[in-house]
């Protein structure tokens, strides 16, 4: 690994004219023990290359979007093919119409969806909807799941099983934040307790189904159901936010996972996504009941609109990501990779004591470094983010790419390889070799 110069010279320009260097905050690398970040060149398939020519295995997948790995040849084509036909009109387009109808067909509870730009347009304007439709002001989120950064959702807990909202974020006026109750996932006591206090004000109650955000976290059985419910039974609508669960875990959305039997009892009112359906481009969407989206302009009272909303590059770029992850077997090799992966990681974890929790859901897994389950954002808390802080740049120094946070997922994707899975399980021994030593 050749020292990360080039980087660290970018990173004081950067810091210079963009605020703190970076255009999203988990970029930084605050969260492991700050300094420069890494500044990327390039990436294809499983790899990415710095700016010094150092090249990595990368686990980060921008996040979650990059599913099929970077540059790959379908979705590049039409992104290409994009380019030339002229990337943005301000009209409708047929390719939207394509795009539409293999989202409804993958997650049946939408009869009508909406494309937006990034999966926070698509979460808050759910919340618009369902207020809409509800004439109620409220909203019950859990604690953990992260929503985007609308005011509305940038809200925490305060003590307590279930408690109004206190901003997380300063320029929330506390009168927003007040509309929000957040309750502890993976329970039905904060819920029911909220809804018997709150009920008749709640117009949602918002969930990632399988959680993305503290650690990849799968709701214990019979959670999502008494959750869609109790919250029918208040009035309420179901709000799920598949931002990163949806074509992450098999070709649909929680709803249809195989994981859970009653898919009827599981069926939310409203669905929020972006990242996979957008194939590494600029995408978010939602959609849900006929008669709730009916709520959104041009045909309801309830205002959203978009400039870049469902253009041709972001939508073509989607849909040839979807057709590639349709592809038999391509959810059973990430499987297999990770199984492979999570089980080594595991294995040289125990062999040097380093106390280590590994929750892994198909192709996707998370590493926290405690000695208890978790199963919710208490416990995940609970992790010691220095010493995730330490294994993240032991890794970095031997090439393989890391979400800079104790809190995010490892994603594989189709372009990961057996070879680099045994490349990762070797940094992986020599990395907690040197944390046993410390
Ligand atoms: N919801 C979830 C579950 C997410 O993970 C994210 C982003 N990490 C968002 C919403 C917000 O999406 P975006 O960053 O595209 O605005």
């Amino acid at each position: 690994m050749k020292p990360r110069l080039r980087s660290s010279e970018l990173y004081e320009e950067a810091q210079q004219h963009i605020v703190g260097g970076v255009n999203s905050p988990s970029r930084s690398f605050k969260a492991v023990g700050g300094g420069a970040p890494v500044f990327m060149e390039r990436g294809q398939g499983a790899y990415l290359w710095d700016v010094d020519g150092n090249k990595y295995i990368d686990y980060l997948a921008a996040f979650g979007p990059i599913i099929t790995g970077h540059a790959h040849p379908k979705v590049t084509e039409a992104i290409v093919r994009a380019a030339r036909d002229g990337t943005l009109y301000g009209t409708a387009t047929e390719h939207e119409i394509r795009l539409a109808k293999v989202l409804k067909e993958a997650i049946p509870s939408m009869d009508k969806v909406r494309f937006v730009n990034s999966g926070t347009e698509a979460v808050m304007t759910t919340i618009r909807v369902a207020r809409a439709f509800t004439g109620r002001n409220k909203i019950i989120k859990f604690a953990g799941c992260y929503h985007g950064h609308a005011d509305l959702v940038l809200v925490a807990a305060g003590s307590g099983p279930s408690t109004l909202g206190i901003p997380d974020s300063a320029g929330i006026p506390p009168s927003i934040a007040s509309e929000v109750i957040t309750v502890p996932f993976n329970e039905l006591d904060g819920l029911r307790i909220a809804l018997e206090r709150w009920g008749d004000e709640v117009a949602a109650v918002m969930v990632e189904p399988i959680v993305g955000n503290f650690g990849m976290v799968m709701p214990k059985p019979g959670f999502l159901e008494g959750l869609c419910k109790m919250a029918r039974d208040a009035g309420a609508l179901v709000i799920y936010d598949e931002v990163i669960s949806a074509f992450r875990f098999h070709y649909g959305s929680s709803q249809t996972f195989s994981a859970f039997s009653d898919q009827d009892a599981i069926r939310p009112d409203l669905t929020a996504l972006g990242k996979i359906i957008g194939g590494g481009l600029p995408i978010g969407a939602y959609g849900g009941r006929a008669d709730l989206m009916a709520m959104i302009a041009p045909l309801g009272p309830a205002y959203q609109a978009g400039t870049m909303a469902g253009n041709p590059a972001s939508v073509l770029a989607g849909l040839a990501c979807l057709e590639v992850l349709r592809e038999p077997g391509a959810y059973e090799r990430m499987e297999a990779m990770a199984v492979r992966l999570a089980d080594g990681l595991q294995s040289s974890a125990d062999r040097h004591g380093v106390p280590l929790t590994i929750n892994r859901i198909v192709g996707a897994f998370s590493t926290h470094f405690c000695g208890h389950p978790v199963t919710n954002y208490e416990e995940a808390q609970g992790s010691d983010g220095e010493r995730f802080a330490r294994f993240f740049r032991l890794m970095l120094e031997r090439g393989i790419y890391l979400a800079p946070s104790k809190y995010e997922a490892w994603f594989l994707t189709i372009a990961h390889t057996d070879a680099d899975i045994d490349e990762t399980l070797v940094a992986t021994q020599e990395s907690f070799r040197e944390m046993a030593g410390d």
